[in-house]
């Protein structure tokens, strides 16, 4: 019996008391081989010894002093190594606790802008079809996942949507790339258009869709046409690299590999890879600047922003990625992970496809490879293939992308970036003998 009320209630989950590496150990005696996360997550695995002593040190320092009153260390050089790597101009950096934290800071720094600026009739924010951006209120009111949203649609704010870009259900036999790329784009210039482009504030969406898509690509020059879109009309862009960012595509920005330089950038999950909970905020230099010298300053703040000891965790984290050289290891585990999934899984017949960058991976589902017909979501397929994965001791991330009747069931695989050949052999076996199990259930 436990008073804890998690999200699954009734479901009965084993106690995770330990983690080395890629691995997890639970109090039923279990290993379990952690091939996602939870959801991207985990960057260098669990138990690194530099990030335990970079937390044990700050902490027994001085683990935490409100932001209101002073700065710190770990927290200043945290900003100095995001600002000096990232792809903005003359960034800023905001901290925060998690993804939905900093999207929340995103939509509200670019609503500062506009009205420091003298457009306060930009109020609207554009976001995409199947998107994620976050649990609370304003998160959740620029995300297109209709399942998350539906228990609170009266009390989201209004937000309007185009179609993700999206080649393996949207790009039509006879285009190429390139122009799907554009199509898809020109879709923001026709939603700006029909809002009015003095009304709107921000176009937010996801380098690489991680949450609701599977790991979902854009074609190519798709962001450079978003981008030309958004500097034509006074949009912001604001680039979600919560679950996509922090090396998890091989580079320390997904957006990097896009060649476009955003106006905002969000990023979490492995900033701090799971040591600490941490989020963050860059923003350029140009929306800074018109913020603070319109009111002076950014109403908005949470007690924990920049919280030292989870700065510390975070500049260990990434220290460790730069200076092990991790980006270069993803870049070259990528094609031997998508290889081992295609040997593994192409035999159970209902692989559509393959996808993602670097360690951020996507395996979508269907009843039928030729058609692309999912299967029906009332069979809640990646729900039952996150059990059956469980029952093999792996750990992969489900999405039900039938909900909306669009998509298929989709797992998504993010390995912390230590793995090596042998770990990956072993996800895509185990996964293998999960996805069969399932189809062996409902055939
Ligand atoms: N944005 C994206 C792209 C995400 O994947 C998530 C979390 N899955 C969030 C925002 C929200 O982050 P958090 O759960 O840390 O609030």
């Amino acid at each position: 019996m436990t008073s804890i009320f998690h999200r699954s209630p009734g479901a009965s989950l084993p106690t995770a008391i330990g983690g080395q590496g890629v691995w997890l150990e639970a109090s039923n005696g279990r290993r379990y081989l952690d091939a996602s996360g939870g959801a991207a997550v985990s960057a260098l695995g669990h138990g690194h010894p530099r990030v335990i002593e970079a937390i044990r040190e700050q902490a027994s320092k001085m683990a935490f002093a409100h932001t209101a009153f002073f700065t710190n260390e770990p927290s200043e050089q945290l900003a100095e190594f995001l600002a000096n790597r990232a792809p903005i101009n003359a960034p800023r950096v905001m901290f925060c606790s998690g993804g939905s934290e900093a999207t929340e800071a995103a939509l509200k720094l670019a609503r500062a802008y506009h009205v420091a600026r003298g457009e306060p009739s930009r109020s609207v924010f554009i976001s995409r079809n199947q998107s994620y951006h976050g649990a609370t209120i304003g998160a959740l009111s620029v995300s297109g996942n209709p399942g998350r949203r539906a228990p609170y649609l009266d009390i989201l704010a209004p937000c309007r949507f185009i179609d993700p870009c999206y080649a393996y259900r949207h790009q039509y036999a006879d285009e190429t790339p390139e122009a799907y790329g554009r199509r898809a784009a020109d879709k923001l210039e026709a939603e700006i258009l029909a809002a009015g482009p003095e009304n709107v504030a921000a176009f937010i969406a996801e380098p690489v869709v991680g949450a609701t898509l599977g790991a979902v690509t854009a074609a190519p020059g798709y962001f450079q046409r978003i981008s030309e879109i958004c500097r034509t009309y006074g949009v912001l862009f604001i680039a979600d690299e919560v679950m996509c960012g922090m090396g998890r595509t091989g580079s320390l920005f997904a957006v990097e590999q896009e060649n476009v330089r955003p106006d905002i950038i969000t990023m979490a999950k492995g900033l701090g890879g799971g040591y600490q909970p941490i989020g963050a905020v860059l923003a350029s230099g140009e929306v800074y600047d018109a913020i603070v010298s319109g009111p002076g300053y950014f109403e908005h703040g949470h007690t924990y922003i920049g919280h030292a000891t989870a700065c510390a965790a975070a500049l260990a984290v990434q220290r460790t990625i730069e200076e092990e050289s991790l980006l270069e290891h993803i870049l070259e585990l990528h094609p031997v992970l998508v290889d081992l999934l295609h040997q593994a899984l192409g035999p159970t017949g209902m692989i559509g496809e393959i996808r993602g960058r670097g360690l951020l991976i996507g395996v979508e589902l269907v009843r039928d490879t030729a058609t692309k017909t999912p299967f029906p979501p009332e069979m809640k397929l990646a729900a039952a293939i996150k059990k059956a994965a469980m029952a093999q001791d792996l750990i992969v991330y489900p999405n039900s992308g039938c909900v909306d009747g669009r998509s298929g069931d989709h797992i998504l695989i993010a390995p912390p970036y230590i793995a090596e050949r042998s770990d990956l052999e072993q996800v895509a076996s185990r996964l293998a003998r999960a996805i069969s199990t399932v189809l062996a259930e409902v055939a």
